[in-house]
């Protein structure tokens, strides 16, 4: 069994969850949000025995910084009900984490962009916290050297912003360096099957009992068995069994999301 800790089954049309792979639903946007809901409420299989769990799946809600963009206005009355809204909507349907939220600076234009995504990660924090939740963090720096008006790292100002609290990096894309800080700091890494010199480095330095895999499905991986090919990947690079990485990252996957199988 491996657990695909990161995928957007709200998106699948048509596709049935094998058995051998167990999904964390994870939100988007607000619309999506309420998707994912229905379908951890309708997950066919029950295998969830925490009984302080609501639902078959354990879901992960929050506002990503792509839709704190779309949806918050330069208004501040707007945005304080928008805010409310999706706070009471998050906190009313009791996840087993806030996600994904965090900092896209690639998406970010100007200064006022990267104000609306702090102030809606910044209250994404606020509800981590008062629920006492993990946090799935969604980061992409500036691929863009000469945008004065954006910061070239949002990895390093989210560690800043997430210490001391349980966090995971979803789709991790920083260096090596800053996976050691992230794992120093207790935060967890979720990677996903698709190779590069640097996500080889990244999973040479961060121990197996931090490491989670995900398909990012459908965006990045066409359904939930593409957390397979991760599983693989850290196999081959840690020079370890299949069948090793697939117990410890789902291990690892049910002590952060605080679920059991
Ligand atoms: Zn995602």
């Amino acid at each position: 069994m491996i657990v695909d800790s990161h995928c957007h089954l709200f998106e699948m049309k048509n596709y049935t969850l094998s058995e051998e792979v167990y999904p964390v639903v994870v939100g988007y946007s607000h619309g999506s949000n309420k998707k994912v809901v229905e379908i951890a409420r309708n997950g066919k299989t029950n295998k969830t025995t925490n009984p302080s769990h609501k639902y078959p799946y354990p879901i992960a809600l929050g506002i990503a910084p792509q839709t704190a963009l779309k949806e918050l206005q330069d208004s501040e009355r707007a945005n304080e009900t928008k805010l409310n809204e999706w706070v009471s909507f998050i906190k009313s349907n009791e996840p087993n984490a806030i996600g994904e939220v965090g900092l896209d600076y690639k998406w970010a234009q100007t200064k006022a962009d990267v104000g609306k995504q702090m102030l809606v990660f910044n209250t994404m924090i606020e509800i981590a916290d008062e629920m006492e939740l993990p946090i799935v963090i969604h980061s992409r720096n500036n691929p863009n050297d000469n945008a004065a008006d954006v910061p070239k790292n949002a990895i390093d100002k989210i560690i800043e912003m997430v210490e001391g609290r349980k966090f995971l990096m979803h789709f991790y894309s920083g260096n090596d360096e800053q996976a050691k800080r992230i794992f120093d700091m207790g935060g967890y890494v979720s990677i996903m099957g698709l190779r590069s010199k640097e996500r080889r480095k990244v999973i040479e330095v961060v121990p197996m009992e931090k490491l989670l895999v995900e398909s990012d499905c459908p965006y990045v991986g066409k359904a939930p068995e593409a957390a397979k090919d991760a599983v693989a990947y850290i196999a081959e690079v840690k020079n370890l069994d299949f069948e090793e990485v697939a117990a410890q990252t789902t291990k690892n996957a049910m002590k952060f999301f605080n679920f059991q199988i």
